[in-house]
């Protein structure tokens, strides 16, 4: 199975011991918009790949698949790294700031390569963050995180991983200048799918699939 064809969990049985939920999110063009200044669309959608019990488990942990990810008993969705190549398990977060100089941050955010803006209004203008250079498959670009600055000049930024928002707090740096401080992290939870019954469960992410996290029921 490719890895990037979207599945639907509703529609037919995945099984969970023999792969991983992958949740993605891509920028595809679209001639047709209808606002000509911002052609295209966020798209997201989760994908199944494929894993062999003794393979090296996705997630990072350095364990194989059987002894990590295979051996939970809630099936916690991965999503890529802004490398394209490898993946984390997702952990929901976010950052804000507070700034005083609004149309300088703005212009420095239109004109940072890494990001592209997808929508600009009265209220408030949006960018995803795409890395230089942009990785594109046969769905559109790759989306790595989002980044809203509002008119009351409050600087709102989410990612779907600790390695995401790794890799956002330094352009922050860059575009903040004299106005980055280190922001506290926001974590939110996440949805995961108990394995037994097909249920969805919001639970608090796990970050480091090598830390210790006694609040994690996957780890009971
Ligand atoms: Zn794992």
């Amino acid at each position: 199975m490719s890895r990037n064809k979207p599945i639907d969990l509703y529609k037919g049985p995945v099984d969970p011991n023999s792969g991983y939920l992958c949740m993605w999110m891509h920028w595809r063009p679209n001639i047709d918009a209808p606002d000509p200044q911002f052609p295209g669309q966020k798209l997201s959608m989760v994908t199944f790949i494929p894993a062999k019990s003794g393979d090296q488990c996705l997630c990072g942990s350095g364990k194989k698949f059987r002894e990590c990810c295979r051996a939970r008993v809630y099936w916690h969705p991965l999503c890529p790294n802004p490398d394209g190549k490898s993946f984390s398990l997702m952990a929901p977060q976010s950052v804000t700031f507070k700034i005083s100089n609004r149309a300088s941050i703005r212009e420095r955010l239109m004109n940072d390569v890494r990001l592209q803006c997808t929508a600009d209004d009265a209220d408030s203008a949006f960018w995803v963050y795409w890395g230089d250079p942009a990785l594109d498959d046969q769905h559109g670009t790759l989306c790595f995180g989002d980044i809203e600055l509002k008119r009351n000049r409050t600087l709102y930024v989410t990612a779907m991983s600790d390695i995401r928002m790794q890799t956002l707090l330094p352009l922050l740096r860059d575009v903040l200048g004299d106005e980055f401080k280190p922001p506290k992290i926001r974590h939110e939870s996440v949805a995961v799918i108990d394995k037994k019954t097909g249920n969805r469960i919001q639970m608090r992410a796990t970050t480091d699939p090598r830390g210790k996290s006694p609040n994690d029921p996957e780890r009971r």
